[in-house]
Formats: structure tokens, sequence, C-alpha cells
């Protein structure tokens, strides 16, 4: 499956990269060849796509206002967004798109699987942020 997207260079983006279908930002020129931030970013256009865009954003912001009360953290609140556990859980493996099952974020409102990348990191921290 061939995703396509524009693919725009922002230097003020306050992120390594971020989708918005069909755009996909990037800080930087060299992070548009960085498969990992693409595979991520991709996830969120499925994400995006079967929330048909505009309901996305609104579930993407609440989840994180909610997740701010609960944390009281913003990288916390962040990365406990269910579709950011779904695109961080999922980004590495390149193949994930192929067999993916529509509205596989739901999966996540629950909390993050055992084994899952973010669970890795003793303080939450990851190298890269992808938004
Ligand atoms: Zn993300």
């Amino acid at each position: 499956m061939k995703l396509k997207f524009w693919s725009v260079v922002v230097s003020r983006l306050p992120a390594n990269a971020m989708a918005l279908y069909p755009f996909m930002l990037f800080k930087s020129k060299s992070l548009k060849s960085d498969d990992l931030i693409i595979n991520h970013e991709k996830i969120h256009f499925k994400q995006q796509q079967e929330l048909l865009i505009l309901p996305f954003y609104i579930l993407y912001l609440l989840q994180y206002l909610v997740n701010r009360l609960k944390y009281k953290n913003h990288q916390q609140a962040y990365l406990n967004i269910c579709f950011e556990q779904e695109a961080y859980t999922n980004d590495r493996n390149m193949d994930y798109l192929h067999g993916r099952k529509p509205y596989a974020w739901i999966h996540f409102l629950k909390g993050r699987p055992i084994g899952s990348r973010l669970d890795n990191k003793s303080n939450g921290k990851l190298d890269q942020f992808r938004k």
C-alpha cells in the first residue's frame, strides 16, 4: 500500500516531525529521509484518515488535556495519548501498516501493552520526538 503525502520543512516545528494529512512536516531536510519518523507519521495518517481528519485532532487534543490533568507533566501526557502509543509501539515495524486493523488505536485507550517500546525507557523519555 502506497501512502502519498507531501513533505514540507518547517524549521520552527516544535517536534522533529508532524503529520497533518496530507502533509508531513519535518523540522529539517535531513529528517525527510528518516524511515522511522516517516513510518511513525504514516501511522498517524492512517489514524487521521479513519477518523476523517478533524475528529482525530479533537480526540488527540482532548486526550492530551485529560492526560495533562492526570500526569501533571507534558511529556507523560503526550506519550500516553492512544494515537502516540500505537505509533510508538509499532513505528519500528516497517510492515506494520500492511497488516494493521482499522481503528487499532482503540486498543491503546486502556493503556500501553506489556513490552511496549515506551515501557523500556525508565523515565519515559525517547531519543526522538515525533508528534
Ligand atoms: Zn506521534
